[in-house]
């Protein structure tokens, strides 16, 4: 049976799409490796790994070997009261791959949950710590964190939506973006933004949520690592629990397994999703220091006040621990430098570009920024004919391709995006 587009036209919302008049949608009928198969059999090679998730391609022999056999025995069952091995394996997994301190596990059902986890989780401690004043929570322009309502409210302003929600949403505080160039010392401005924010509300701040290194859909924006290091120091000083949102960044996309790697600077609090099933079903963890949690357990409450649902799924942990067991055999490393630097080399020649403001390029990451916004729809059309996925929003297009592709399929995405980039066509005139 063919796919009824007409149908979902009518009836499916898609993300950050008008439902009234949607973007074109294409029909896809199956995935593998690093091909989405449309419904009328073209290829195209995958330059998103499904929005950072799919880092060892599609229908990956052990991911679906492992859902096979989680799913013939059990898919779920409630956590309260209840443990199992798919959940207690995954723990394992995370703790024995993040840093030493991050000891304790929340598993939650998706990134924004597991960030509003994070959230709580910074609010509770300082109350169980006795610091019931530090209520507000401090971030970075140019920020994404996720689509609920706790998580919006430390989004960029601008761009997250923010404005529709303004009167409901908490009030954050917004540091600038940072400029400290990765492998650069701190920047002036920095250690000034940095320096002011804390002095101003360093003694409100229950907690400063960042994405370390990589700033994601909040822009596609890289900064430097002393940057992270002067915000551990700030939040020590003052008493602040760090988060790092590495929804993202985790999981080898940027050449460290985490990208608090870069900096050696290990947060409070860490939050982890998108790859953690290897894209294949949603899954979220959020890991915590004994500290973290000894305060949130010392609150008037006693306990943690969060509990989905599916928390901690079978189905989805024994998926996750088997993507955890792909990245521990350490094939992503060579991986992932071999894109970074194949992205480099054939990605430099769009900077000369008259439409493209900046090319750059960190671990499995590539993204041109153009002047102009793009037009999506057009700039769609021509990467499907072309043979790739690759899926740009405003000025940003970029790929994060799964880490398997070979250099001849990554070569004809950066070819297909720098073709297209040369067209005239593909830029809003507005
Ligand atoms: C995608 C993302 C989220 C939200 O995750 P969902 O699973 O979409 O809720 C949060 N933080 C970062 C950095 C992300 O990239």
């Amino acid at each position: 049976m063919s796919i009824d587009l007409q149908f979902d036209r009518d009836h499916l919302w898609h993300p950050y799409t008008s439902t009234t008049n949607p973007l074109p949608c294409y029909p896809v009928a199956s995935a593998k490796g690093v091909e989405i198969v449309l419904e009328d059999g073209r290829p195209l090679i995958d330059g998103m790994s499904s929005w950072w998730s799919t880092i060892h391609g599609y229908q990956h022999p052990q991911l679906s070997a492992a859902a096979k056999a989680q799913i013939d025995t059990m898919s779920h069952v409630m956590f309260g009261g209840i443990t199992h091995q798919p959940a207690i394996e995954l723990g394992k997994h995370l703790i024995e791959m993040t840093d030493p301190k991050l000891n304790k596990l929340f598993l939650a059902d998706s990134g924004s949950v597991a960030v509003e986890v994070a959230l709580k989780m910074a609010l509770q401690y300082q109350q169980g710590i006795e610091q019931p004043q530090r209520t507000q929570v401090m971030t970075i322009l140019g920020g994404y964190h996720g689509d609920t309502f706790a998580a919006m409210s430390v989004c960029d302003p601008d761009n997250g939506m923010h404005s529709l929600f303004s009167k409901v949403l908490s009030k954050a505080h917004f540091l600038p973006r940072p400029t400290t160039p990765v492998g650069q010392p701190l920047s002036a401005e920095d250690a000034d933004a940095l320096a002011q924010g804390f002095a101003q509300h360093g003694d409100s701040l229950a907690a400063v949520i960042v994405e370390p290194m990589v700033q994601g859909a909040g822009g596609m924006h890289f900064y430097g690592a002393a940057y992270l290091q002067r915000l551990r120091q700030l939040c020590d000083q003052h008493g602040v629990m760090l988060i790092f949102d590495e929804i993202a960044t985790g999981f080898g996309r940027t050449g460290k397994l985490f990208a608090y790697e870069h900096a050696a600077v290990v947060p409070d609090i860490l939050c982890l999703g998108k790859a953690l099933t290897g894209g294949t079903m949603t899954l979220a963890a959020t890991l915590a220091t004994d500290a973290v949690a000894q305060g949130v357990c010392a609150s008037a409450a006693g306990v943690f006040m969060h509990g989905p649902t599916f928390m901690g799924n079978p189905l989805a942990c024994a998926v996750a621990s088997a993507s955890m067991a792909i990245l521990q055999q350490g094939d992503w490393q060579q991986q992932v430098a071999q894109i970074e630097q194949q992205l480099s080399e054939e990605l430099a020649p769009c900077a000369e570009f008259e439409q493209v403001a900046e090319v750059r390029v960190f671990g499995a990451i590539g993204v041109v920024e153009t002047k102009r916004a793009v037009d999506v729809a057009v700039i769609q059309r021509h990467f499907v004919e072309q043979g790739v996925w690759i899926r740009p929003f405003g000025k940003l297009v970029y790929i994060m391709p799964p880490y398997l592709i070979n250099s001849a399929q990554l070569s004809q995405l950066t070819k297909a995006l720098s073709t297209t980039l040369a067209r005239a066509d593909v830029y809003q005139t507005s």
